[in-house]
């Protein structure tokens, strides 16, 4: 089919396409370097993974000073803090409201919108690409654009439009496993803390659970027996109320903002993995919803707390911690983030772990990294540039890198990073005439400081 002939839906200088995570910071980004920015989204509201799929709270970067290498993260985390929605580093937050506050800061700042859009294909001439082929109320039609930062967490465009890519663990070709977040309210969070206390106390095992003196809890269960809730779990699998894979990766934490509140970072799918695959996503939504409300009658039958309380939210979107990784200028391999290497075009640094999931869940580090007294790994500018094409960006989770490195690099804080960076290149590029492979990261890098990113330096 000859795409071109397609009506054109719109037409931008910068065109994002998919408005998560990165997304939504690469669009501010582009505009406030004053290109006119479109950002293309599936679903109805921006924030993907961290709204649409519940993902909370910004995972710490396990470098002492926490930087968060993004600008626009300053921005987000003061508006979320002032509207009494986030916790004082912006760490916890409430998905909810930071739709609106990514809406809002991409209205504001110029960003052209296009919600409830599905980009199914791409025009591509010699390297470069001339447009995206959309779907939505109207139709099939085309959004051409001088520049391209796919944001899609799966790198759609780049592998619609030829780009080389990797896909899951290189032993055993899976994907992580997938999970379906959910939230749960009216729990009375005092009597859950002296449940843990108790559970604590009757079997002389700590790991997994804490109640604080500041009335927050935290739960957590894994295989094996050495979790204050193992005992709990093991009973309530030999009842029948659970099954092992309800043991196998449980975890809860409190969300700033809404009272009463625990969001559950499961029910997680072992074999189901591939988030690009329509029936493996139909599948895990469709029995999540079923594993959670079993969860919640768990809850009340054996743990104190939940006797009234219930599901307030279900994730729209199903969590995929890792799909297809692309091919792009560099690609960051395991070595480089076990070794620590530095770049000189870096835009994100961190010392999150390794942090691959599975039946056995490697809870911590598989490996030490090595110390060269700067504790944290590099991702380079080059490795958001798409390999063999002029005008392509790849940003978030799928950015170019090995299996190991995106385990560790995939958390929201890189992610958002890699957005920031890809949208100030964007708009380098085309001030200079120049292609995204020749725009200088250390300039990238320069433009987020003076509008004021952190970075060790
Ligand atoms: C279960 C789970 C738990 C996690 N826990 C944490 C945590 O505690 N802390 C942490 O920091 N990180 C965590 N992460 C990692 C982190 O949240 C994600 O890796 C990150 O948010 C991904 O950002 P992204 O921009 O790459 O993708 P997303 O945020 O998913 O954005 C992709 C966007 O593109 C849209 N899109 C996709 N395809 C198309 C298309 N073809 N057309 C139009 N739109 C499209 C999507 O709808 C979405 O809005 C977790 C991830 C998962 C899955």
């Amino acid at each position: 089919m000859d795409y071109t002939k397609l009506p054109v839906f719109a037409e931008a200088e910068v065109v994002v396409c998919g408005g998560g995570t990165a997304g939504a910071f690469a669009a501010k980004a582009a505009a406030d370097m004053g290109r006119d920015v479109l950002i293309v989204e599936q679903f109805g509201s921006l924030g993907g993974t961290a709204t649409n799929g519940l993902v909370l709270p910004i995972m710490h970067t396990h470098i002492p000073q926490n930087p968060q290498c993004s600008y626009i993260s300053n921005i987000v985390r003061d508006k979320m803090i002032a509207l009494g929605a986030a916790s004082a580093n912006g760490a916890n937050f409430d998905p909810l409201v930071l739709k609106a506050v990514l809406e809002g800061m991409c209205d504001e700042a110029g960003v052209k919108i296009l919600l409830h859009t599905f980009i199914a294909e791409t025009v591509v001439n010699d390297g470069k690409l001339e447009a995206i082929v959309v779907a939505n109320k109207n139709g099939l039609g085309i959004i051409k654009g001088k520049m391209f930062i796919d944001a899609t967490g799966d790198g759609d465009i780049c592998v619609r439009a030829g780009a080389g890519y990797t896909k899951g663990n290189p032993e055993t070709g899976k994907n992580q496993p997938i999970s379906l977040r959910y939230m749960v309210s009216n729990v009375d969070i005092d009597a859950l803390g002296m449940f843990i206390k108790e559970l604590m106390e009757k079997s002389g095992k700590n790991s997994g659970a804490s109640y604080d003196a500041d009335g927050s809890v935290y739960v957590a269960c894994c295989a094996g027996d050495k979790w204050t809730f193992s005992d709990v779990f093991d009973e309530a699998i030999a009842n029948g109320d659970l099954t092992e894979d309800d043991k196998a990766y449980w975890q809860g934490f409190m969300v700033t903002g809404r009272k009463h509140t625990l969001a559950f970072n499961n029910p997680e799918f072992f074999d189901e993995t591939d988030g690009t695959d329509p029936t493996h996503l139909t599948k895990t939504q469709i029995a999540g919803k079923q594993r959670i409300l079993r969860q919640l009658q768990f809850y009340k039958k054996y743990l104190k707390g939940f006797e009234n309380a219930y599901v307030s939210d279900i994730a729209a979107m199903v969590g995929i911690r890792e799909s297809r990784n692309i091919e792009t200028e560099y690609v960051l391999s395991a070595s480089d983030l076990l070794r620590r290497v530095k770049f000189d075009d870096m835009f994100c640094q961190s010392n999150y772990p390794v942090d691959i999931h599975g039946k056995v869940l490697h809870c911590e580090n598989i490996k030490e990294p090595v110390d060269d007294g700067k504790p944290w790994y590099e991702i380079p500018y080059r490795s958001l540039v798409v390999k063999g094409f002029d005008n392509l960006f790849i940003t978030g989770r799928c950015l170019g890198a090995e299996f190991l490195a995106q385990s560790s690099l995939r958390v929201q804080h890189s992610c958002r990073a890699s957005g920031e960076a890809a949208g100030i290149a964007s708009a380098i590029a085309l001030d200079k005439g120049i292609l995204p492979r020749e725009v200088d990261g250390k300039e990238v890098r320069g433009i987020m400081i003076e509008k004021g990113a952190h970075f060790v330096l």
